[in-house]
């Protein structure tokens, strides 16, 4: 039994502010279009909602992407390993690391021996691969 990692789906909180802002202004964009239509100025009126529909579009695209692509790289995260070694017989298992794990604790038995093995290393393993990543600016 293993426990996942529990994702972490953080949105930089400028990021955050700057959509907040975009859309807080789509919508007052929109609000002036329908009032501008309202008021009998057809023309302004349409340039608003246009306007305000685009920024209102772009702004939840990027936000969508956004979280789109920390979720892809929380699932991304690179599994972490676990080398069980037995002292006496020298057996290494390899093994996905488990909550409460550390180097030097006594793990299950050894399928060989019956001795207890011990965990001798705990790594993460890296896949280098920046390729296709873009940063949001
Ligand atoms: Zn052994």
């Amino acid at each position: 039994m293993s426990e996942p990692f529990t994702p972490q789906r953080r949105i930089s909180p400028i990021l955050l502010a700057i959509l907040l802002v975009t859309l807080m202004l789509s919508v007052f964009s929109i609000l002036l279009g329908f009032q501008a239509y309202l008021g009998g100025d057809a023309e302004s009126g349409s340039t608003y909602t246009i306007l305000g529909a685009t920024t209102l579009a772009l702004s939840s695209y990027v936000l969508f992407q956004a979280r789109k692509r920390l979720v892809k790289l929380a699932l991304k995260n690179q599994p972490i390993t676990t080398t069980v070694l037995c002292e006496k017989c020298g057996l290494k298992n390899l093994r996905d690391f488990q909550r409460g794990d550390y180097v030097f604790k006594e793990a299950d038995s050894c399928p060989k021996c019956n001795e207890k093995m011990v965990i001798s290393s705990i790594y993460r393993e890296v896949k280098e691969k920046k390729k296709g990543e873009t940063l949001l600016r």
